[in-house]
C-alpha cells in the first residue's frame, strides 16, 4: 500500500502478541524495513496483557528493545496498550524519557494522561471518545493540550459510536474530530487543523498532506452520533 498510494505511509513493529518471535534476526529486519523512506514510526509496539499471548516479562523485554530501536533511528513510535497501563509506564521511564511517541487509541482517564504526557508522548485519539460510557476519556480530553492530541480510526476495529458494531472506516474521522471539537469547545476546523499539524510534526509527514494524499479532510461532511 505504501509503496503503490502516494500519502501513504508506515510503521513497522513487533506487535506485543507476536513477542516470542522476536530475535537479533527479526532485528535486523526490522532495522532494514524502517530504512525506507515511507516508513515513519516503530510501531504497534507494547503490551498486551489481555491477550496473554506472550509471557509478560518478554513483552516488557521486545517493547523495551523496540522502544530503544525507534530512538536509535531518530524515529517516533506508537504504542499499544490493553489491560497494562501502569507496566508500559514502567518501560517508558526505563527507556529514558522524554520519548517520540503515541499511545494508539487513547482510552485511559485524566491520571493516565498526564503520566503519558509527562513521559512526552502524544493521545491517539478514536472511537472510543464517542462512546457513552466515556466519560473519564472525555474528561481526560478536555484538559490534555492540544498539540498533543492526534486522530485515528484503528479500522477496521472500534467505529464512532453512530457506526458501533459495522467495520470502520477512515472516512469517519470527521465524527472524532467534531466530538473533539464539541469537548474542547473549539470549531471542527480548528480541531482538524491543529491535529493535522499535530500528526504531521510527530511522524515528520509532508507539510502538504492535502496535495499529496488528494484528500482534502477539511471539506468533509460531518455528522456527529449521540455520545
Ligand atoms: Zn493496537
Amino acid at each position: 500500500l505504501t509503496e503503490s498510494i502516494p500519502g501513504v505511509f508506515a510503521t513497522v513493529g513487533l506487535h506485543p502478541t507476536e513477542a516470542a518471535r522476536y530475535d537479533d534476526e527479526l532485528e535486523r529486519a526490522l532495522l532494514q524495513a524502517a530504512r525506507h523512506p515511507r516508513v515513519r514510526a516503530i510501531g504497534e509496539i507494547g503490551l498486551d496483557y489481555y491477550w496473554d499471548a506472550a509471557p509478560r516479562p518478554l513483552q516488557r523485554e521486545v517493547f523495551l528493545r523496540q522502544v530503544l530501536l525507534a530512538k536509535r533511528l531518530g524515529l517516533p513510535f506508537v504504542v499499544h496498550q490493553r489491560d497494562a497501563a501502569e507496566d508500559v509506564l514502567a518501560v517508558l521511564r526505563e527507556a529514558g524519557p522524554p520519548h517520540r511517541g503515541v499511545m494508539h487509541c487513547f482510552t485511559g482517564d485524566l491520571a493516565y494522561a498526564r503520566a503519558c504526557l509527562e513521559l512526552g508522548m502524544h493521545l491517539g485519539i478514536g472511537g472510543v471518545v464517542t462512546y457513552r460510557r466515556a466519560d473519564d476519556l472525555r474528561e481526560a480530553l478536555r484538559w490534555a493540550p492540544l498539540d498533543r492530541l492526534v486522530l485515528e480510526t484503528d479500522a477496521p476495529y472500534l467505529p464512532p459510536a453512530p457506526y458501533r458494531g459495522q467495520r470502520n472506516e477512515p472516512a469517519y474521522l470527521p465524527i472524532i474530530a467534531g466530538k473533539l471539537a464539541e469537548i474542547r469547545g473549539l470549531s471542527l476546523d480548528e480541531v482538524i487543523k491543529t491535529t493535522t499539524d499535530n500528526a504531521i510534526r510527530l511522524f515528520e509527514l509532508p507539510s502538504d498532506l492535502s496535495a499529496v494524499t488528494g484528500v482534502d479532510v477539511a471539506t468533509r461532511p460531518v455528522e456527529v452520533g449521540e455520545p
